[in-house]
């Protein structure tokens, strides 16, 4: 039965939490990095940007030049023809470096993608249980596309923004220094007002953006356990839960806009106060005749030019201060060191041939947790799986049994004691090479969305399809071929819908068979299987030969009944060893497993 209000659904039983970066190293450096492979694009988008700011500073100039020419009816072909030169080349010249822009900033935010999914797929399994996955994911989706808003437009407009800024300033000098003076101050006070907001802009983006990160993250929970949700009608309670995500990232982005929008008016006053101040104080000089109307004509001109740079150079830090916020969080996640970083040695794997043993020597361990808490899972754990045998391991639910084909696979590594593999202690073995020798089955269906070909090959890329057939029927499920008229291209669906749980297991073991392991590690589903499945799923695992050793976590008497060495396992201690018939004698816990059926 379904529970009326489930708990959420494994494995993300944890609410979804993103976390709020910690302090490091400048996310400024970050952004150079990621922009120093396209500094070239850059700079040619730069020069661009200035060439295209002279024509556009030469434009008032240029009028003023004609102004002057036709009061003193000189010819004005030359000041007319280079001011359409000027005004064709700033337009084609902004075009161009649009584009320029506009490619290099969906190249950085590639560059950056790249980094973040081969950091993330190297993060320590330790490292990976305490984040959630939509978070993660919104790092990679979300946060990189703040980054190339930096890029498309921040940094050129800052930079040209100066630019222009100071070429209209001297241009201004040139025709007055009294409207000069005015204009200055009209800017500075604006100005001022804005960089006081900005300086808050990069925490709020921050925040928004992690609150971007935490709803995803309840997004991906609620999605991947939507079957129980639905089961249990509780799609309103969940999407209630969402919401309340949604909402925190709705007044995040809420206060960043607050933020932008007192820019907003900083802007205005700069900019209508300057007109103003000019048109009355110019209006003045003009009726005084200090200055002629083609001067004040030129400087409005010249002050029309200013304005613009002045708004997208406020709008060009807003937007730096958003895309630092994001990088933060991207940061944050290239900084994590690998799962290998603290490797003590490289000594490349000398595992022999196969098969090979398993020995765990008084091996301890607890899950790493944030909090000083850390429960024992193992506890003094000792057995030896002997070479080319097939060893399974009982015990009930909780008792470490997963615990133990992690430590093997080095996703974790032991407190205290030894694990073993081919005689070599683990953490001296590449974990490359040890892993390139041994096969892991999860429990959960294992199937990736593609083609029966594709999943197979994952972990033998050049098999023919003659050794793929062989490895269907290895574990009875040669019917699959047939049932589509694609054959091994057939699509298992995503997530494997289309097979059974017994099929998506027997098709994770042909797959894992295929790689010729050294070790097959197999968890075994907890749920029970139909007769005819269990059938087959004990015959596959009876089938794979001597070359393979086999550390089985058994639910199943038909798998555990002929192991050659069984493991029994509570709290976290290993309390008996034996086959079954020794067992059923010795062991009070086996024998009550086996009475049950053992699926625990
Ligand atoms: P079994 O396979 O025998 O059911 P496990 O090895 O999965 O047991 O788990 C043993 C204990 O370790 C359980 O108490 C479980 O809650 C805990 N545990 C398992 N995986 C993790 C993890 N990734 N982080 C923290 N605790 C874990």
């Amino acid at each position: 039965m379904v529970d009326a209000a489930p708990g959420p659904v494994e494995p993300h039983a944890r609410r979804p939490q993103a976390q709020v970066p910690r302090g490091g190293r400048a996310p400024l450096g970050t952004l150079w990095g990621l922009l120093r492979p396209h500094r070239l694009a850059l700079a040619v988008a730069v020069a661009l940007a200035l060439a295209g700011g002279a024509a556009a500073l030469a434009q008032p100039l240029l009028v003023r030049e004609l102004i002057l020419d036709l009061e003193q009816s000189r010819s004005a072909r030359t000041a007319t023809t280079l001011l359409v030169v000027a005004l064709v080349a700033s337009a084609v010249l902004s075009g161009i470096q649009s584009y320029v822009l506009q490619r290099t900033g969906e190249a950085v935010v590639l560059g950056a993608r790249t980094l973040l999914v081969r950091r993330l797929l190297r993060l320590p399994v330790a490292e990976l249980d305490r984040r959630s996955s939509g978070d993660l994911i919104s790092r990679v989706g979300a946060d990189t596309m703040l980054v190339r808003t930096v890029v498309t437009s921040a940094l050129v407009d800052l930079v040209s923004g100066v630019v222009i800024t100071v070429g209209s300033l001297v241009a201004m000098a040139t025709v007055d220094l009294m409207l000069l003076g005015v204009t200055a101050a009209a800017v500075t006070i604006g100005f001022s007002g804005a960089i006081f907001v900005l300086r808050r802009v990069q925490a709020a983006s921050l925040s928004a953006q992690t609150a971007v990160g935490t709803m995803t993250a309840g997004v991906e929970r609620a999605l991947s356990g939507v079957r129980t949700i639905r089961a249990a009608r509780a799609e309103q309670r969940e999407a209630r839960a969402v919401n309340v995500f949604a909402r925190d990232a709705f007044r995040a982005g809420l206060r960043l806009a607050r933020l932008q929008s007192v820019l907003g008016p900083f802007a205005a006053i700069a900019v209508q106060g300057a007109f103003l101040a000019v048109l009355g104080v110019g209006g003045a000089r003009v009726a005084a005749g200090t200055i002629s109307v083609a001067d004040l004509v030129a400087f409005v001109l010249l002050l029309f030019l200013l304005v613009q740079p002045l708004a997208e150079g406020i709008a060009a830090l807003s937007a730096l201060q958003t895309g630092l916020g994001a990088l933060a969080r991207i940061q944050e996640i290239l900084e994590l060191p690998e799962e290998n970083a603290d490797d003590r040695v490289h000594r490349s794997a000398a595992l022999g041939g196969a098969p090979v043993d398993v020995e765990f020597r008084d091996v301890a361990f607890a899950y790493p947790a944030d909090d000083a808490v850390r429960p024992p899972v193992l506890r003094g754990v000792s057995f030896t799986v002997p070479a080319g045998l097939r060893t399974a391991v009982v015990g009930p639910s909780g008792a470490g049994k997963s615990t133990i084909l992690a430590l093997v696979e080095r996703f974790y590594d032991a407190d205290s004691g030894t694990v073993c593999v081919g005689g070599h202690d683990v953490r001296d073995l590449d974990r490359n090479e040890l892993r390139g020798r041994m096969a892991y089955v999860e429990q959960d269906a294992p199937v990736l969305a593609g083609s029966l070909r594709e999943n197979l090959l994952l972990g033998a890329p050049d098999a023919e399809d003659e050794q793929l057939y062989e490895a269907l029927a290895q574990v009875n499920l040669s019917e699959l071929v047939h049932r589509s008229p694609a054959g091994l291209g057939a699509q298992v669906g995503d997530e494997g819908i289309l097979l059974s749980g017994g099929q998506r297991q027997r098709l994770a073991i042909a797959r894992a068979l295929l790689s010729r392991p050294a070790l097959l590690l197999l968890d075994e589903p907890t749920a029970s299987l139909d007769a005819r499945n269990e059938e087959a799923l004990a015959r596959a695992v009876a089938a794979i030969g001597p070359d393979t050793t086999v550390l089985v976590i058994a639910h199943r008497l038909s798998t555990v009944v002929d192991a050659d060495r069984i493991v029994v396992l509570d709290e976290g201690v290993a309390v008996a060893v034996g086959t079954h018939d020794e067992l059923v004698r010795t062991s009070p816990l086996y024998r009550d497993l086996a009475a049950r059926q053992l699926l625990v």
